[in-house]
């Protein structure tokens, strides 16, 4: 007699939801709650900048995650600080930003086609009792927003108290790509940076102008602009204030925000939690910003994300046909752990002046093209980017 497949239910269909219905729907039977239709999120207001790197695309292969066709690839990474520009570093899988308004719509939509449960409903406190109950394994994956159970917080992972950043996107048609084409970033010292990415969306290609203000700097001027057309007015007059080369290549006539909700402000405070708990003896387990959330700044929270969905997923199969429990629960964390650190505390330390010993590092790959590859791929392997910022030594 063929056994039953053990019930999941994953709250939220954000990057870290779909990755762990992609990666699980064949090996249980999995019920994904959300609180927005696929049509609501379509046509809602934009919510990331969401570089997806070689690692995460790769992972999209393995679980037959949507792909995107031929798409403009990001293919390097410009570093400039203050008004010099560094280098170009050449990453070495490209990366892709595709609007999580259409990448959330179209992956519900396919999961919906291949048989995968989905719930309209917005979860609430009493509810996820209920379906602890009802579920063999609840994964909370609210995103931001989240938890909706106490996974303790770790405390040496969560330093602060305020957002480190404001975080200020528009997604835009009308300036001329950077070449190679990849992901701009511009560090102005004591004030914040600016992130330029190119993005797949509903209309075509686009760059986002993603500004990091630290607050009350001279660069936070974008406070209670809610209309549209402000926003771009203001965007337009800050880039030529603070980003000449970006000005340069805006073209006048034709800038504009890509529809009227392609624009967002946003700061939050980055916390890291246990990500699971036992509930009334039953496990409950966490995943992506619910439980590991990062500031914005080095571009990991969708990358980690999928990667802890993919470690769930190893440690689900492993435990397949045992009893779920704390066993179950410490192996994700012991899986997981040292990978959150590693983004957290470079993402953490990115919120900080650069220390010496990177600023040298970054002077050397304006030298040395391999150098400037290396730095490149820190963001696609962070784990990189962890032990340049943790060693004290420039020479490699
Ligand atoms: C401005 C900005 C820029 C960013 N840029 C990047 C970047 O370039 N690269 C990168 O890797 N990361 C980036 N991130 C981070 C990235 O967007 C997040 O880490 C990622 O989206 C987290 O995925 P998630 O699935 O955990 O949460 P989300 O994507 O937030 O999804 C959570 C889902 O849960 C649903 N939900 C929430 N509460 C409930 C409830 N109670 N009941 C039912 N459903 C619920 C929500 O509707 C949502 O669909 C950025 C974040 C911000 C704010």
């Amino acid at each position: 007699m063929r056994l039953l497949k053990k019930r999941i239910c994953i709250i939220g269909s954000g990057v870290a939801g779909l990755h762990l219905a992609y990666a699980l729907r064949n090996d249980f039977d999995i019920t994904v709650i959300e609180r927005q239709s696929a049509d609501q999120i379509r046509r809602g207001r934009i919510m990331s900048t969401q570089v997806h790197f070689g690692p995460t695309r790769n992972r999209e292969t393995r679980f037959n995650v949507p792909k995107w066709g031929e798409q403009p690839l990001i293919e390097s990474i410009h570093i400039t600080i203050g008004n010099q520009k560094l280098f170009v570093g050449k990453l070495k899988e490209p990366a892709l930003s595709v609007d999580q308004r259409l990448y959330y719509w179209h992956s519900i939509n396919d999961l919906v086609d291949k048989g995968v449960t989905f719930r309209l409903e917005k979860v609430d406190k009493e509810g996820v009792e209920v379906l602890i109950n009802e579920f063999d394994l609840v994964i909370d994956c609210t995103g931001k927003n989240g938890p909706l159970l106490p996974f303790s917080i770790e405390e040496d992972l969560s330093p602060f108290k305020t957002p480190q950043r404001k975080c200020i996107v528009g997604y835009f048609t009308g300036i001329k790509a950077n070449t190679p084409l990849g992901v701009g970033v511009t560090v102005l010292p004591e004030v914040g940076e600016m992130f330029e990415i190119p993005a797949v969306t509903e209309q075509g290609p686009a760059t986002i102008l993603f500004i990091m203000t630290i607050p009350k700097s001279d660069l936070d001027v974008f406070k209670g602009i809610k209309r549209a057309e402000e926003f771009t007015l203001k965007m337009r007059n800050t880039v030529q204030q603070f980003f000449p080369e970006i000005y340069n290549r805006i073209d006048g006539k034709n800038f504009a925000l890509c529809d009227k909700n392609s624009f967002l402000q946003t700061a939050l405070t980055p916390v890291v939690r246990k990500p699971y708990l036992m509930f009334k003896n039953k496990l409950v387990v966490g995943c992506g910003d619910s439980v590991f959330l990062n500031d914005p700044i080095t571009g990991q929270g969708c990358n980690l994300s999928s990667y802890c969905a993919e470690q769930l997923y190893e440690t689900l199969i492993e435990y397949k046909d045992s009893k779920w429990d704390v066993e179950t629960g410490e192996s994700y964390w012991s899986r997981t752990k040292q990978y959150v650190k590693e983004v957290t505390e470079w993402t953490n330390a990115m919120t900080k002046p650069l220390p010496e010993h990177v600023v040298q590092l970054l002077l050397r790959g304006a030298q040395e093209q391999v150098k400037a590859n290396e730095i490149a791929e820190w963001f696609a392997n962070p784990t990189k980017a962890y032990e340049a910022f943790t060693s004290t030594t420039t020479i490699h």
